[in-house]
């Protein structure tokens, strides 16, 4: 229970730091997805049309595109949650600075995250995605900054770009002083092509927190258990050491990262340090969790049709759904001035 001193903390809006905008780009969005992804019988192929089915993305006179926004916006509605940061995927970006689009496996534009979350501003804040390797990083940083963005992503397994490198730091340094927070993927991905793995760990955040950025290591450095090496200790290490450092936990309510979650909510510190995220449209499985939720409050909660309060329902009844939630709208200083 929190006692009076939390009042003004407990009753603080919840925020979804990590909730993604895709598209096929035939709405005109600009979006871009490879055949990889979207055609043929790899696992990610399967998951995509999976979800396209699941979320009811095809439907006739619409654009995929168009339906995404709306499906989007009709489950942050009514999700219990006051809003979403909508995450865009910048892409791959050659040693000239220039796009690569042969590598790059998906694409989502700043301009159609401005786009959407305006359009929803009630519900929505951006956050859209820069490759630091992109020639006019500064400048793409300064325009959303802008444009109102107080944080934005990096994907580096999926971008080729590693933050690590001592190149980036007057991009990190720029950060720090406009007070942008740095969402960086870390931790295995499943869900994309990826260029290098090793770009994912953890160890490579020090540079953007050495410039005083506050960085949320988006999936705290989490895997599958068969996932090789294992990425979350060294996230662990560095909760201690850097306290600008928080975890989301997107992508954690689903099958294959029970083991590492459990982990996380073990330790004190982590615990402490979370920020609410889904992963949306990957749809959390309570019923993965049954071990740790008993069988019958496992079933309630996997039949929840709202995908983002199911994740969210999921987390809370693992003991940190709300306090993350709130934790994330902080750290995203929303309603804070431009
Ligand atoms: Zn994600």
């Amino acid at each position: 229970m929190a006692g009076a001193a939390d009042k003004s903390a407990t009753s603080k809006p919840l925020l979804d730091i990590h909730v993604h905008l895709f598209g096929t780009g035939d709405g005109g969005t600009g979006c871009r997805i490879s055949k990889s992804i979207t055609e043929g019988l790899s696992p990610q192929s399967l998951q995509f049309r999976g979800l396209v089915y699941a979320l009811g993305l095809e439907v006739k006179g619409k654009t995929l595109d168009q339906r995404y926004e709306e499906v989007l916006t009709e489950q942050v509605k009514s999700s219990g949650l006051a809003m979403a940061a909508i995450v865009g995927q910048d892409a791959v970006y050659d040693r000239h600075g220039k796009t690569d689009w042969e590598r790059t496996s998906f694409y989502v534009p700043n301009d159609h995250v401005f786009a959407v979350a305006s359009r929803h501003a009630e519900c929505m804040i951006p956050c859209p995605s820069i490759n630091p390797n992109r020639a006019d990083a500064l400048d793409e940083l300064e325009r959303c900054h802008g444009k109102g963005a107080r944080l934005f992503k990096i994907h580096p397994p999926t971008q080729g770009v590693d933050v690590g490198d001592p190149k980036h730091s007057k991009f990190f340094q720029r950060c720090s002083d406009l007070d942008m927070v740095v969402m960086v993927h870390t931790g295995h991905e499943h869900s994309a092509p990826v260029i290098d793995k090793d770009l994912a760990g953890p160890r490579r955040l020090v540079s953007a927190l050495d410039q005083g950025c506050t960085v949320v290591a988006c999936h705290a450095g989490s895997g599958w258990k068969s996932d090789t090496p294992d990425q979350l200790p060294k996230f662990l290490d560095l909760l201690k050491r850097y306290p600008k450092l928080w975890g989301d936990t997107a992508v954690l309510g689903s099958a294959g990262r029970v083991t590492d979650f459990t982990r996380l909510l073990a330790n004190p510190l982590a615990r402490s340090r979370l920020l609410h995220g889904s992963d949306f449209p990957f749809p959390a499985a309570p019923l993965a969790f049954a071990k740790q939720l008993g069988d019958e409050l496992a079933q309630r909660l996997g039949k929840e049709k709202n995908w983002l309060k199911k994740d969210l329902d999921l987390k809370e009844a693992l003991g940190i759904g709300i306090t993350s939630a709130r934790q994330a709208y902080d750290v995203a200083r929303i309603g804070e001035g431009k």
